[in-house]
């Protein structure tokens, strides 16, 4: 480890120690809500000691950390109860090669700025670990997309402002096997049912029918 490792180790474990943990059981008492001031003070602390977020490069504003240093500071978040170390925000790094411009202005570099915030919809009921099981779909629809599938536990898919929607070509050509990912605005960002797993950040089926897709964010040809 270099010195930089270090400090970075240590000033991630002192923010966990002094500024999260004593929250976890006020937080564990009312179903991992805490006073919004409180969570939006973490938030600012995080990204002022350079983890807020820790997958994107500096470029786009993010805190351009190794891998080694992302898994540092994983190591210390894991140290307390996850939906308060959840103020460190880690977007796939590949958002940063693969999106347009206009999807890094509107919600790539704002959701690193911590004035939006994506959720994932990938698991449904029959593909979990396996997302070459995954039946939902999308289809062109004039300007648009049309996704049909319902979405299963899709974390933080409560509080999320937009949505990455994995699901099949439906045109039923050759790109009929291709995963796609878009982003979509959640239309109604508190689903009826939900599985909670306890905290704030909750963990809700999502169903997706006839929302309007915004547009292909990248094609993962040949990937499981
Ligand atoms: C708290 C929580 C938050 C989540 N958040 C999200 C989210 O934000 N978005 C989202 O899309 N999903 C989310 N999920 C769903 C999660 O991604 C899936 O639970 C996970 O992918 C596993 O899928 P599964 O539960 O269907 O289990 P399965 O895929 O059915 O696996 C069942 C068991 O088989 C094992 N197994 C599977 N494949 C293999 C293999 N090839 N070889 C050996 N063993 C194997 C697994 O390890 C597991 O023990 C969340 C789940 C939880 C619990």
């Amino acid at each position: 480890m270099t010195e930089a490792d270090r400090e970075l180790q240590a000033r991630v474990r002192r923010f966990v120690d002094e500024q999260l943990i004593p929250h976890e059981v006020e937080a564990e008492m009312n179903d991992g809500h805490l006073a919004d001031d409180v969570v939006d003070g973490h938030r600012k602390l995080a990204r002022e000691l350079g983890i807020g977020a820790i997958t994107m490069p500096k470029v786009l504003g993010g805190d351009g950390l190794t891998m080694f240093q992302q898994t540092l500071v994983q190591e210390q978040i894991g140290r307390v109860t996850n939906g308060l170390g959840w103020v460190v925000h880690t977007p796939p790094a590949w958002l940063a090669g693969v999106a347009t411009d206009h999807q890094l202005e509107t919600w790539v570099k704002p959701s690193i700025r911590g004035e939006r915030m994506e959720c994932w919809a990938i698991t449904e009921e029959g593909a979990g670990s396996d997302v070459g099981a995954i039946t939902a779909t999308v289809r062109r629809d004039g300007d648009g997309y049309v996704l049909d599938g319902e979405k299963w536990h899709v974390t933080s898919g409560n509080i999320a402002d937009h949505v990455f929607f994995e699901s099949v070509d439906a045109e039923g050509d050759e790109l009929a096997a291709r995963i796609r990912q878009g982003t979509l605005e959640m239309a109604d960002p508190e689903p009826t049912s939900m599985f909670d797993h306890v905290y704030a950040e909750q963990t809700p089926p999502l169903a997706a029918q006839r929302a309007e897709f915004v547009e292909y964010h990248a094609s993962f040809e040949g990937e499981k």
